[in-house]
């Protein structure tokens, strides 16, 4: 399916926010599609589904939240959720509302777009992507080999990277992180878990210069992606 068959809905009740979002939609070559209120918006995706939602969370009519929960009752269509708070992200995430991915205003229209096209091309696989060949994982051992490379990992570092690993193009928030990757959680804050990114970030350059596997998500996390 060419882009252009690509229908973007984007619930935005700001006016100037949803136009340059629709004008770089249709740059990239969607075809986008704008509408300013929740529950029309919910009636829209019901009666012409599009193949993907940029959704507002404050929204006149439903609230943005309320509208990803109803859509996943009756379809499993990528939604992007647009948020004007970072903080707002971590809670979003926990309460599990069905959303693809999360983007934080202000954003870069560009970024929107390029978060567009990773999560039709996610959504266009079948869900999540599979776990590049590049990576190998030997759960017995606990030992992660990237290009055929062992890394050498603390137990921590192991679990962190696994999680990350097993669901490529996936964001995890740092409360996720510290939930999932963390089993004897002492006192774990933000910061060490970033100070183990980059610790995990400097033992996969030491085998692939250059390459940067694990980014960071302004405001939200860390994904994978090769
Ligand atoms: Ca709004």
């Amino acid at each position: 399916m060419s882009a252009a068959e690509r229908h973007i809905l984007v619930v935005e009740d700001e006016p100037t926010i949803a136009e340059i979002l629709v004008d770089y939609l249709r740059h990239a070559g969607f075809t986008p599609r704008h509408l300013e209120n929740g529950a029309e918006a919910l009636e829209a995706i019901r009666s012409d589904p599009p193949d993907l939602v940029v959704l507002d969370i404050m929204l006149p009519g439903l609230d943005g939240m309320t509208v990803c929960r109803e859509v996943r009752k009756f379809s499993a269509v990528p939604i992007i959720m647009v948020t004007a708070r970072a903080e707002e992200i971590d809670r979003l995430m926990g309460l599990d509302v069905g959303a693809d991915d999360y983007v934080c205003k202000p954003f870069s229209p560009r970024e929107v777009v390029a978060r567009v096209t990773t999560v039709l091309r996610r959504a266009g696989r079948g869900g999540d992507a599979p776990i590049p060949s590049l990576i190998e994982i030997d759960e017995e051992s606990q030992r992660l080999s990237v290009s055929g490379q062992r890394l050498d990992l603390t137990p921590t570092e192991f679990r962190l990277l696994r999680l990350l690993v097993s669901r490529p193009g996936r964001i995890y928030s740092r409360a996720q992180i510290l939930d999932l990757a963390y089993l004897d959680d002492q006192d774990v804050s933000d910061r060490i878990i970033d100070s183990h990114i980059k610790n995990v970030r400097k033992k996969i350059a030491a085998v692939l210069p250059g390459v940067d596997l694990i980014h960071s998500v302004y405001g939200v996390g860390y994904r994978f992606e090769v």
